[in-house]
């Protein structure tokens, strides 16, 4: 197959229209067969209860080229769980978790000249979503539902080497206690949206947000969970049932246990501790992992000793790893890798 004549190394984080998308429709208490489709638009009512109520999750993922020229996706069946558990939390159906894996992969096939080389940092990010398709204007939720899979070709999330970033801690937050902060629904990112816009134009890269209850506890940022790293190299993460289960954050801390015979721990993090942890990173599909080098709190700074130059070594381990496993460097634990062609 022929691949697309596209400078893959300098694609950003930007949508670029593929050829193929697939969708399935939900009408009369089941989902029909599905099929791949060339229109990228998309026609409803204007009441349609996503465009009024918001009701909508969606998932991300990458596919890559490994060393030996197949296309693979990565733990694909956790993302068809995730996106039944969040589609559960907002009153929709599920769509069938096997059917979810076998839509990615359709998709992906039907895309693989949009799939970058191996070597050239880009991937194919996958977007798998769903949303209430017909009118809806007295709350409740929708009848019918729609379930698509786009892909676009994204660049390395690192031109010339991942820099540390700079994050505050936000004042704002991000999820309530027994609200809906644990799934991937776009209501989460609509609302993070003006903490964001306040946080860059305060010169911030990213947000770290705190435990909405009690304001003491680390949770994560607006799309990426934390993992610290101990003096004594032990790798922690926060345990909240109000952060996104990240399954990089949940890959990295297997590989730390299993690949590098590193202690591991998730718990509660307390916003007081982090000035004592080593290195700190977040952990996302987008960039693996991002370091970061300076938290600022309200003008008090905790500046962590891998500093603003590179990745903290133990961060670069993991960060080595978990990409070696997924561009085929590395042997994989077992179903995690999901080969397409
Ligand atoms: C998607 C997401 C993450 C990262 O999850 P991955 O499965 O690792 O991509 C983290 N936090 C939030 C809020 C997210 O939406």
């Amino acid at each position: 197959m022929e691949k697309k004549k596209i400078d893959w190394e300098n694609l950003g984080f930007v949508y670029m229209q593929t050829d193929k998308r697939y969708v399935s429709n939900y009408k009369e208490g089941k989902w029909d067969e599905g099929a791949l489709i060339g229109d990228a638009n998309i026609t409803m009512n204007e009441c349609a209860g996503v465009l009024q109520y918001a009701q909508t999750v969606f998932e991300g993922m990458k596919a890559y080229t490994t060393e030996d020229g197949r296309i693979v996706t990565f733990r694909p069946d956790l993302n068809a769980a995730r996106m039944a558990d969040s589609a559960k939390r907002l009153e929709m159906p599920v769509f069938p978790e096997d059917r979810f894996v076998d839509a990615v992969v359709r998709t992906v096939k039907a895309n693989a000249a949009y799939v970058p080389p191996y070597g050239s940092g880009a991937t194919l990010y996958i977007r798998p979503y769903m949303f209430g398709i017909n009118p809806v204007i007295g709350v409740k939720p929708a009848d019918e539902y729609q379930f698509r899979v786009f892909t676009t070709p994204v660049g390395p999330y690192f031109k010339g080497g991942a820099k540390p970033i700079t994050i505050c801690v936000s004042d704002f937050d991000r999820a309530a206690p027994r609200g809906t902060g644990h799934i991937k629904a776009g209501l989460n990112y609509a609302m993070s949206l003006h903490a964001i816009v306040t946080a860059h134009a305060n010169g911030f890269d990213e947000n770290m947000y705190l435990d909405s209850e009690t304001r003491t506890k680390v949770e994560e940022t607006g799309g990426a969970n934390f993992i610290f790293v101990t003096k004594d190299n032990r790798i922690v993460t926060p345990h909240s049932s109000t952060i996104l289960p990240s399954i990089t954050r949940r890959s990295i801390m297997y590989v730390a246990e299993h690949y590098l015979g590193l202690e591991v721990e998730e718990r509660d993090v307390y916003l007081d501790e982090v000035k004592d942890f080593a290195e700190c990173g977040l952990c996302g599909t987008a960039a693996v992992i991002s370091p970061v080098g300076k938290v600022v709190d309200h003008g008090k700074e905790i500046c962590f000793p891998s500093g603003m130059e590179k990745m903290g070594p133990v961060t670069q381990k993991l960060y080595d790893t978990l990409t070696g496993i997924q561009m085929g460097q590395i042997q994989a634990p077992e179903g995690w890798i999901k080969v397409i062609e």
